[in-house]
């Protein structure tokens, strides 16, 4: 039978989150090795069977983990760090990814442009590599015995090397003749596995830019990888974006098959030519793996015949264009979601109906479709048709705003506004100010929860805030902050909280993704046009700038940040959706300068990582994104000062489009990375006010005064105080206030005494 619907891979922490509760429970003591094991077999069979049932002739094993893949490929090759060689295996796996009390975990970083984290492997040259394929081969056998021969996925040596870092001097691609022999003797090992293996080996570093010396790489290392044994099929699988230079390279070697998202990359479509007169076969990813959207299925169905045209059907394999860890679950649990967004939407379990049909309507046509079949097309079809004219989608008076906009950018240059702003806020200099957020206390959670279930009246719940919100003011007053904030106590997360309040925006119940270890988000997603009906924040920020006559700092989250935390439709631009929140915000920074807040901050924690993969998309992205800050700050007068937030601290590429985003001021997170960073603005001429921050949220230690004392004077060293804020480098909902009151005790008494000292020259 030749294998016509494949799944690159499957979700891992279960439907309802049933991997993440055996972990923790595990973490924490209360269960035993043994009991995670058997939960993570039960949920592998289960996961087999969901794919089983959806008849996909392609399932993958080892694309399951206990915690992460690229750490399991770290242990698979022996790469583990010296701080936890001498540890049990047992017990090394989870210490390396989450440290133990002498032993700092390995760090975390996002899985390209996705809101997946990966454990970053440590490499060395003094690091003794050896195999251990068992958890591999495990995998396959028990699938094997549930009656599946699946495809095993591994992630490929270039793109292990290109997200590995070196610890000793050194690149990690210096290491590739030491790590491919082992590719190579885990290859020989699977083909003994059965009669014919075949592997899927993902290479999403395919997809980004990649040096010359990275793409002579892959010639000599497939071509030995795909010589290792005669009966083995090597699918070499990219996502994310196009990999037209890998491809053309990879289609001169002996593997079997190239995987390549066609809807995340469609320049994929380029190489077809060059495949057609290959002897290789296409997995064709056209079902979208990390958006929750219904197959469009028209288009796709055209789409196909684009390939079909080119390549012969028996070559082609139908796919998701990524691993469905980006995706939920099931719907089976949104209960109580609206019906008619509902019959939009498609999680990891119906995408594999969508996979299953397409490819039987492609290679068999649609007039053999069995009656269950034609239903399902049938409902696809007709929540397309929905989503294009349903009036909660479309909103002509939304789209008639945003095309008819004819202010982009607010009044004033930078040097008339801030000396209007200095004049009417009369802040010292090193001002001080906080990020925003402030503990969020089990009352407050209790409170919000209450709330949510009718369980407290709005009154009540209101009452419970404003107490929060008195004792925070009072707090920063009586601790000398010269810029206040409210807390954020009324806010459970920071694109939550105003997509609850936008039209547009939809929430589900269960729809959990995997972030990393078992941690999961549930992102909303903006399905429609969207709006701001009423004021989101004004009730709160005025009530807390009642309480004192110090300036309060006004709290919003940015366009940007909305978007990439969110799943965002897919039948309008990004740029467009980011231009209509931006215009919803606009109108909140006019509602709140109105009811007399003069200092307003508009967060973008996600700026950076909105970055596309490909350097040809940037300056797409930066325009957009640059212009949709500034439409979103448009509304403010020249006095009304804006600020910004970025929670990161890698700005050398992109400061002169911070520099064109026009804030104000904008708080960094530099305390991890000394004054190093400042000098990049000192370079570039940065001429706004920024607060780098001097102490490190992220640890629950109590900074000295001293320490912030010296802190400040190396950031003094490099920029003039009038340019300079103090502040802590993020949000501080995730502290405790016994954490949080002597922190900032210090902070503002360290900016006393060096007020008091005489000025260093910058
Ligand atoms: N204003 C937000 C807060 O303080 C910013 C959070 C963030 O940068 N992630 O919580
Ligand atoms: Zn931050």
């Amino acid at each position: 039978m030749s294998k016509k619907s494949y799944i690159v891979g499957f979700p891992r922490i279960g439907e309802q989150r049933e991997l993440k509760r055996a972990l923790e429970s595990y973490w924490s003591g209360s269960s035993s090795l043994e009991e995670l094991q058997s939960v993570a077999r039960s949920l592998r069979k289960r996961h087999w069977d969901y794919q089983v049932n959806a008849s996909i002739d392609c399932i993958s094993s080892n694309d399951f983990s206990l915690y992460d893949n690229m750490l399991d490929t770290a242990v698979m090759l022996g790469a583990i760090p010296a701080r936890f060689r001498h540890l049990h295996d047992e017990e090394r796996y989870f210490a390396m990814a989450r440290g133990t009390d002498e032993a700092v975990a390995m760090e975390m970083t996002k899985w390209f442009n996705t809101n997946y984290h990966y454990i970053v492997p440590e490499l060395s040259n003094e690091d003794h590599y050896t195999l251990n394929a068992a958890k591999i081969i495990e995998e396959y056998r028990e699938a094997k015995a549930h009656g599946i021969n699946t495809k095993i996925n591994l992630i490929g040596p270039i793109t292990f090397l290109g997200l590995s870092k070196r610890v000793d001097r050194g690149e990690c691609y210096e290491l590739h003749s030491r790590i491919l022999p082992l590719y190579e003797e885990l290859l020989v090992l699977l083909s003994a596995l059965d009669e014919d293996i075949t592997l899927q080996i993902d290479e999403p570093i395919f997809v980004t830019d990649l040096e010359p010396k990275v793409l002579s790489l892959i010639k000599p290392t497939y071509d030995r990888l795909a010589s290792c044994a005669s009966n083995l099929k090597l699918i070499v699988t990219t996502y994310f974006e196009h990999s037209n230079e890998a491809t053309k390279i990879l289609l001169n070697t002996p593997i079997w098959g190239v995987g390549l998202d066609l809807v995340h990359g469609r320049e994929n479509l380029d190489t077809l030519p060059l495949i057609a007169g290959s002897d290789k076969q296409l997995i064709a990813g056209v079902v979208d793996g990390r958006n929750i959207w219904r197959n469009d299925i028209t288009t796709t169905l055209a789409l196909l015949d684009v390939l079909a045209r080119e390549i012969p059907k028996e070559r082609i394999t139908l796919s998701t264009s990524c691993s469905l860890l980006h995706t939920p679950f099931t719907l089976d649990y949104e209960e109580k979601m609206d019906e008619e967004i509902r019959s939009w939407l498609s999680y990891a379990v119906e995408k594999l109906d969508e996979v299953s049909l397409i490819a039987r309507i492609f290679y068999d046509g649609e007039e053999s479709l069995k009656s269950k079949d034609q239903k399902l097309l049938q409902s696809i079809k007709e929540s397309n048709q929905s989503r294009k004219n349903s009036p909660i989608i479309h909103d002509l008076r939304v789209q008639e705003r945003v095309k008819g906009l004819t202010k982009f950018t607010r009044d004033g240059v930078y040097e008339e506004r801030i000396a209007l702003q200095k004049e009417h806020l009369g802040y010292p200099e090193l001002a001080t100010t906080t990020i925003g957020s402030f503990p969020q206390t089990p009352q407050v959670r209790k409170a919000r929860e209450e709330y949510k279930k009718g369980l407290i009246e709005r009154g009540q719940y209101e009452e419970r805030m404003r107490e929060y919100i008195d004792e925070c003011v009072s707090f920063q007053e009586e601790c000398g902050l010269d810029i206040l904030v409210h807390g954020e106590p009324e806010r459970n997360d920071m694109v939550e909280y105003f997509g609850e309040q936008l039209r547009g925006y939809g929430f589900s119940s269960n729809g959990w993704v995997q972030s990393y270890g078992s941690r999961c988000v549930k992102p909303p997603f903006i399905y429609g046009d969207i709006s701001r009906p009423q004021p989101m924040t004004t009730a709160w920020i005025t009530y807390a700038q009642s309480l004192t006559s110090k300036p309060m700092k006004g709290m919003l989250t940015g366009p940007v940040t909305m978007l990439n935390w969110s799943f965002v439709r897919d039948d309008l631009g990004r740029d467009e959706v980011s231009k209509q929140i931006a215009v919803a915000l606009c109108d909140e920074i006019d509602d709140l300068q109105k009811s007399g807040i003069s200092i307003i901050q508009v967060d973008e924690a996600a700026f950076k990582e909105g970055y596309p993969l490909r350097t040809a998309r940037i300056k797409h992205y930066e325009s957009w994104a640059v212009r949709d800050f500034k439409i979103a700050v448009s509304s403010a007068l020249k006095e009304t000062q804006i600020h910004t937030h970025m929670c990161y601290s890698q700005f050398n590429d992109i400061i002169g489009t911070i520099e064109a985003m026009d804030a104000d001021v904008i708080s960094i997170e530099t305390a991890r990375s000394g004054n190093e960073l400042l000098k990049i603005f000192r370079q570039a001429g940065y001429r706004q006010e920024i607060g780098p921050g001097v102490y490190d949220i992220h640890s629950p230690r109590i900074p000295g005064v001293e320490e912030m004392v010296e802190q400040i004077q190396l950031l003094l060293d490099v920029l003039p105080r009038e340019q300079l804020w103090i502040n802590p480098d993020c949000g501080l909902k995730t502290r405790k206030w016994e954490e949080v009151k002597p922190s900032l005790y210090n902070m503002v008494e360290a900016v006393r005494r060096v007020r008091s000292s005489a000025p260093k020259s910058a």
